[in-house]
């Protein structure tokens, strides 16, 4: 195959030549290869794009529901025409195992669930003789990570945009792929020119001068933890309205009734989802002492059903991380995880047998931890889970909350009413009891703590994107 190289972004309607000129290598991570060049953006281009969603947004925040609800239409028509393509995007540009094909159909239905949304929200309540009326902020930037991508630019840009705002969008420049194949479907839906503008560059570049500008004053970002501060402090100057979606060490809680097998694989599930490329992970597995041993034999027997391979493959669960980079950090967590004394159970440093050219990782399970070691502490985003034993409830609660994380938590019973009431007491924006996603992709989403500000999805996401204005007579 041939390399292909993205030189376009999208500014005003049109996919125009870049003014930046720096050359970003694009990496297949199964097997370590460049297969594609992106052409970065700079100032320049983020200023001519901010300008283009400032001219476009009187126009488009008169626009009806009507009228946005047809334009999304439109936008999910367009998307789903290139579902093939957007499969084939991910899997060859971040690993994506072909088996994962909600990486695509989320972004579909990510315009499919803010159009539900949209149909019933109350742009204006009556309070008394009061009028509430929610009004779009202005010009969105929305910043996203590499780990869904397709999925972010789908969920952000749908619901910026049925909020009556317009958008910077920039996404990974690692997704440089997927975000080409994006903006050719969303540029096909025909929406006015400047509605929604997406630049490629990096984070440092393109990213701050969105989070800096004076006219752009909402700001939804999905990422790190270090850069999401980062971000908060270069807003803080212009007090922009953030949402931040960050990272996360989620706790799965297995309760002393669980069905121990069905528990483990619900608990590793959670912990290798997304190739544990998932700020949602499930990385820290908490075990009732009185059945330790057993829970670690069900983990090494579970371990069989999460292959490691080909993303390519039907049977591959994990597939590789996304890049050298990525490969060296998790590395490294396994190196510190037996250095401060955890005990390898399954997997460890080095790559898996017959995997020896792509990123891949051997899935790790560490018996023995303690939540003050580096790996029950930080966020890995690899396959490297930690399995730490509780004497009691209490004790399970305190550890489950002692994190700077709050993003998502498992609960696994025999018992539901029970499994609630722990549910109720973890400080986290999601918990799941036995596996539930019923409302995964509609229900509020985001963190506790240091895993963010705001929420995501349906309703809470779209108020995100809209400012309350009460009239008094
Ligand atoms: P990252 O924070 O390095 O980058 C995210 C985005 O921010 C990229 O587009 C990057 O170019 C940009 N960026 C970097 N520096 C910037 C700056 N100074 N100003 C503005 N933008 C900047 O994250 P990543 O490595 O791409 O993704 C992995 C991280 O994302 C993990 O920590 C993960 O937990 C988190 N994540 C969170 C959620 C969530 O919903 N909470 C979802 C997925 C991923």
């Amino acid at each position: 195959m041939g390399i292909n190289v993205i030189d376009k972004i999208y500014v005003n309607g049109e996919f125009v030549t870049p003014h930046g000129t720096e050359m970003f290598d694009l990496f297949n991570p199964a097997i370590g290869q460049v297969i594609g060049q992106v052409q970065l953006a700079d100032e320049v281009d983020t200023q001519a794009a901010v300008a283009a969603a400032k001219a476009a947004l009187p126009a488009w925040s008169a626009t009806t529901r009507e009228e946005r609800i047809d334009a999304l239409r439109r936008m999910r028509d367009a998307v789903t025409v290139r579902r093939d393509e957007l499969l084939e995007a991910v899997r060859l540009e971040y690993g994506a195992p072909v088996r994962n094909e909600w990486m695509v159909d989320s972004a579909i239905g990510a315009f499919e669930d803010m159009i539900t949304t949209l149909e019933t929200f109350e742009f204006t309540r009556q309070v008394g003789n009061t009028t509430v009326e929610m009004a779009p902020v202005g010009v969105a930037g929305l910043i996203s990570p590499w780990n869904a991508d397709a999925f972010f630019i789908a969920d952000k840009i749908a619901t910026a945009l049925a909020g009556g705002n317009t958008v910077v969008m920039k996404p990974s420049e690692m997704s440089a792929t997927q975000t080409r194949v994006m903006t050719e479907a969303l540029h096909d839906a025909g929406l006015p020119a400047g509605v929604f503008n997406i630049v490629t560059g990096r984070g440092d570049v393109v990213g701050s001068t969105i989070t800096r500008h004076p006219d752009v004053p909402k700001i939804s970002f999905t990422g790190s933890t270090s850069v999401g501060k980062s971000i908060f402090r270069d807003s803080a100057d212009l007090v922009k309205n953030l949402t931040l979606e960050l990272g996360g060490k989620s706790p799965s809680i297995i309760l002393d009734d669980a069905d121990m097998s069905t528990a483990m694989f619900g608990a590793l599930a959670s912990g290798f989802v997304n190739s544990s490329q998932a700020c949602v992970a499930g990385t820290r597995i908490l075990v009732p002492v009185s059945r330790y041993e057993e829970a670690l034999t069900a983990a090494v027997e579970q371990l069989a059903d999460f292959p490691v391979g080909d993303p390519a493959d039907p049977a591959t669960v994990i597939g590789p991380m996304v890049s050298q980079k990525q490969w060296e950090r998790v590395q490294g967590y396994i190196a510190r995880g037996v250095e401060e004394g955890a005990r390898l159970l399954a997997g460890g440093p080095g790559k898996p047998e017959g995997l020896p050219d792509g990123y891949f990782v051997r899935p790790t399970l560490f018996a023995d931890v303690t939540n003050d070691m580096t790996i029950a502490r930080e966020e890995i985003f690899g396959p490297v889970l930690s399995i730490i034993a509780y004497t009691d409830e209490e004790n399970a609660v305190e550890i489950a909350n002692d994190t700077d994380y709050g993003l998502h938590g498992y609960v696994f019973s025999a018992d539901q009413e029970r499994a609630k009431r722990i549910a109720s007491r973890i400080e986290a924006g999601r918990v799941s009891i036995n596996g539930g996603q019923e409302g995964v992709s509609t229900l509020p989403f985001g963190g506790f703590k240091q895993s963010g500000i705001g929420r995501e999805y349906g309703v809470a996401g779209l108020e995100g994107f809209l400012e309350t204005r009460s009239v008094l007579v």
